[in-house]
């Protein structure tokens, strides 16, 4: 039986994106907002879909068994959470990703998984992390929240060449 491919951010911008059934979930497609058309999804039959709480709570457990509970993101744990989903719906389910917390959390649930290349990744894109409040943008990983206004922090994808230093 074919998988059903589970997509992170990174996949999507690699375009490292397998034949078949493939799926995401909205909070990947927001953070890729700007980078990747909606008109790119749907040429490419990427299924945008949300995961249920109840696999939620499983992945954390999971991920808390493992000691990658704090290096997961919300984005992590509910992409692991959809893949659990398609799981218990009885289909052939693989991830594709090169996170290493992601694949260890996934090896934990007996979720298979691929990699693919992020050091060709990291020459044209990075992360940074954008204020929700004020829109503010900031590197990666410096801040958990906005410190200019408080508010939370969603990360984003860029191409490397619209980075100005500051
Ligand atoms: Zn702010």
């Amino acid at each position: 039986m074919e998988p059903v491919y589970v997509l992170d951010t990174s996949a999507l911008i690699f375009r490292s994106i397998p034949e078949g059934r493939k799926v995401t979930i909205t909070e990947v497609y927001d953070e890729l907002e700007g980078e990747l058309s909606k008109l790119f999804f749907e040429k490419s039959s990427i299924k945008v879909l949300y995961s249920d709480e109840e696999s939620i709570e499983k992945v954390r457990d999971a991920a808390k068994g493992t000691g990658d509970d704090m290096k997961l993101s919300e984005t992590d744990v509910k992409l692991l959470a959809l893949a659990n989903q398609i799981k218990e719906e009885g289909k052939d389910v693989k991830i594709v990703s090169d996170d290493y917390s992601i694949q260890n959390v996934a090896n934990k649930l007996n979720l298979e998984f691929e990699g693919i290349m992020q050091e060709e990744i990291g020459k044209e894109f990075r992360w940074i992390k954008k204020c929700v409040g004020c829109y503010r943008e900031f590197n990666s990983d410096e801040y958990d929240m906005c410190p200019i206004c408080g508010s939370g922090l969603q990360n984003r994808v860029i191409r490397q060449k619209d980075i100005i230093d500051d």
